[in-house]
């Protein structure tokens, strides 16, 4: 008989059996993989985005998905309680672009093996390859936990740490959201978010600017009146389908929202090459250079103004000879390209699937949820944390910090609860 018994070796799993072992609780910790903390390892380029460094209310800013849902929880552990934990446990963190915090040494794997340490200092019992079926409950609480194996563990307490259904072969297959069910759990549509984005636009079908980085652009999703929806400052990168790249994966899960809205199974985008110049100043900009070599061929006089693939591509689009010379070129063509440069609008038609996304959005709805504590509202001694959760955020460490957050307030009050 265990105290609480923790469901998945995810960053929302380690910290959950870290936090009720603290507290005093005897743990047991169930991981199917041969693995722990895989998915974490793998995160932030695999040097491990351990949370981020903003205020909180810039943080709840960055969790589209449902992250005023964590106010409570970020009162009891937050983003700075997070660094504490780690520089504590001997990772001393260092802040990057953006807020976001790297272990000094760049090794995610130094993460995942300091929270193994800190499990096994607190005699936290952990099983790998250990997959779990199902739990079971009665009268209103959880009773017990079945393995795949048949074996039937009891306890007081539960925290399921699943995750969603993103990169399966991390180990995170959706298996919760069946229990979650089974407790009369509600679990709101599932969708790829922070994913790469398709596009059946002919230059994405000819690749013409496949490879192609654009740095430091502002990308937005439009409506059907071209009206914004979201935008966001970053970098992007086209592709052999679409769109990738920070801004991309941000802008992503509007796509995915808007399409579902669209009756044309289209959603128009645009790319702002220079969010800091208005149109004017960019048209300005283009004539000075151009009137002053009046005799050169256009793609040469403004080839460092911008990237040259891309300059070609919008001359093309723009319908300007790429050898035309100021003297030749019809004046009005200037203001085109200006307006390409500010206003560049393409289609696209969807997304990478869910299992190739970085995150899940959807899950356990957090109505039946108490922000407090992590407790369903449904079953006694049955919490959630982490990605199973409907709450998402943005690439950059703060998915993460949803998980360490959640798993930490799980864990401790799971604890407390299981002593009652
Ligand atoms: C490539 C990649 C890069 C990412 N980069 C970032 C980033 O830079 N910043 C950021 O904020 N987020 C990032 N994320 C997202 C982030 O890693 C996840 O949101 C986070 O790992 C979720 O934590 P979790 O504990 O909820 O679930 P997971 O990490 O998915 O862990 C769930 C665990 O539960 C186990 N499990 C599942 N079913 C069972 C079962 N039946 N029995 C026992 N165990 C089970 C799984 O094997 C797994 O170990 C990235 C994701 C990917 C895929």
């Amino acid at each position: 008989m265990y105290d609480v018994i923790v469901i998945g070796g995810g960053p929302s799993g380690l910290m959950a059996a870290v936090a009720a072992a603290e507290e005093g609780a005897k743990v047991l910790l169930l991981e199917k993989g041969n693995k722990l903390g895989r998915k974490l390892a793998i995160s932030g380029g695999g040097r491990c985005n351990v949370t981020n460094r903003m205020p909180i209310e810039d943080l709840v800013k960055h969790i589209p998905g449902n992250g005023r849902f964590l106010y409570s929880a970020f009162s009891e552990f937050n983003n700075e309680d997070i660094i504490a934990f780690f520089e504590e446990l001997g990772i001393p963190l260092k802040e990057e672009d953006r807020g976001r915090m790297f272990p000094v040494n760049d090794k995610a794997q130094s993460v995942v093996n300091a929270l193994i340490d800190k499990l096994r200092a607190l005699k936290v019992m952990i099983k790998i390859n250990t997959p779990v079926k199902t739990i079971h409950y009665q009268d209103g609480k959880v009773k017990s936990v079945e393995l795949e194996t048949g074996e039937v563990i009891l306890t007081n307490a539960v925290v399921v740490a699943v995750g969603g259904k993103s990169v399966p072969q991390t180990g995170s297959t959706g298996d919760g959201y069946a229990w979650a069910e089974k407790a009369g759990h509600t679990i709101t549509e599932l969708y790829p978010t922070e994913v790469p984005i398709t596009s059946d636009e002919l230059f994405i079908k000819e690749k013409r600017l496949q490879g192609l980085s654009l740095r430091d652009i502002e990308l937005s999703v439009l409506n059907e009146k071209g009206k914004t929806i979201v935008r966001h400052r970053w970098d992007m990168i086209f592709t052999h389908f679409g769109i990738s790249g920070p801004a991309a994966l941000r802008c992503s899960q509007f796509v995915v929202k808007e399409l579902k809205k669209s009756k044309k199974n289209k959603v128009t985008m645009a790319i702002d090459l220079f969010p800091d110049k208005n149109m004017d100043v960019v048209h300005q900009e283009l004539t000075n250079r151009l009137q002053s070599e009046p005799k050169k061929a256009i793609k040469n006089v403004l080839k460092g103004y911008m990237p040259e693939r891309y300059l070609l591509f919008l001359l093309y689009e723009v319908g300007i000879p790429y050898d035309v010379t100021f003297t030749h070129l019809a004046k009005e063509k200037i203001r085109q390209l200006a307006e390409k440069i500010k206003h560049f609008t393409f289609t696209v038609n969807g997304t990478l699937p869910l299992e190739q996304a970085f995150v899940t959005g959807g899950g356990v709805s957090i109505k039946e949820i108490d922000p407090k504590t992590m407790e369903s509202k449904l079953m006694n001694g049955l919490y959630f944390c982490g990605e199973i959760l409907d709450i998402h955020g943005y690439t950059g460490g703060y998915n993460i910090t949803v998980a360490f957050v959640t798993g930490y307030v799980a864990g401790q009050s799971s604890s407390e609860k299981s002593k009652k």
